[in-house]
């Protein structure tokens, strides 16, 4: 297997479609179920590490879909229900194959309330604390948890290889200083595009402008847009969003399924 950060989703939290929602975009993924896109969540992975990035509540229909069928490890980016929701998944896979329990790096401050949520996992999971700015050496890549702007205590992952970095963070709004110099002149920055139109939430997401404005001020390789709502507040189809963006020669509309080697 070679290196690949695969996007497992790539939509917000209510998905696309979202079961409630009969909008333009909604119609259009019902339609042409290639162009749905689950909740939020990556796996980076070689012959030797695979390390899942956060769990949605679609975690395993993702991982059957990209025939994933192994994790040594996992870090999620903050306890919001679409980015942890899919924990309860692991615990077939750890009792009937794995046999021991997997590392999970939390937020500091999720730890306690995973306790609280998830009693069942205690032996599935072993909980750890990630710390900011601290490299976790993961085979023949890294991997470095930075602060993003989210309301809770968030985390972005920088990924780094011998040849790319990339950065993904799905949920935040601009980033902070010294996160913006961390990141600066990523080969790939993976990052929260999750209104189109009016954002509703400034301080917590970006709308598809300021994840396109992230990109240039990062002076980002290429700038890939994930956590679409596509819904809000106004409703875009996928050709109508990729004739957008297509005059910004380096940015990209994540799907669900794309890889990335590195
Ligand atoms: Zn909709
Ligand atoms: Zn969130
Ligand atoms: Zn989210």
């Amino acid at each position: 297997m070679e290196r690949n950060f695969i996007l497992l989703g790539t939509g917000a939290g209510p998905g696309l479609p979202s079961f409630f929602c009969d909008c333009v975009a909604c119609q259009e993924a019902r339609n042409n179920p290639r162009l749905s896109r689950t909740r939020s969540g990556a796996f980076v992975g070689d012959e030797n590490k695979k390390i899942l990035i956060d769990a949605s509540p679609d975690l395993r229909s993702q991982l059957i879909r990209e025939k994933i069928s192994e994790i040594d490890c996992m870090f999620l980016t903050h306890w919001h229900y679409d980015h942890f929701g899919g924990l309860g998944e692991i615990e077939y896979f750890v009792k009937l194959k794995r046999r021991r329990p997997i590392l999970a790096y939390l937020p500091p401050s999720a730890v306690q309330e995973f306790e609280d949520a998830f009693p069942n996992l205690a032996d599935v999971l072993e909980v750890k604390p990630w710390e900011f700015e601290r490299q976790y050496h993961l085979g023949g890549f890294r991997l470095t948890p930075l602060p993003a702007n989210h309301g809770i205590e968030t985390a972005g992952f920088l990924v780094e290889s011998e040849l790319t970095r990339i950065a993904y963070f799905p949920d935040t709004a601009g980033l902070p200083e010294a996160t913006g110099r961390n990141v600066y002149e990523v080969d790939w920055l993976i990052c929260d595009a999750t209104f189109h139109g009016e954002n509703w939430f400034p301080h917590s997401h970006m709308s598809i402008e300021q994840a396109i404005d992230l990109g240039r001020s990062t002076q980002a390789q290429k700038t890939v847009l994930t956590h679409l709502a596509i819904h809000y507040s106004q409703p875009v189809t996928e050709s109508q969003l990729t004739e957008k963006v297509a005059r910004f020669g380096n940015v990209i509309v994540a799907y669900d399924g794309m890889r990335i080697k590195f």
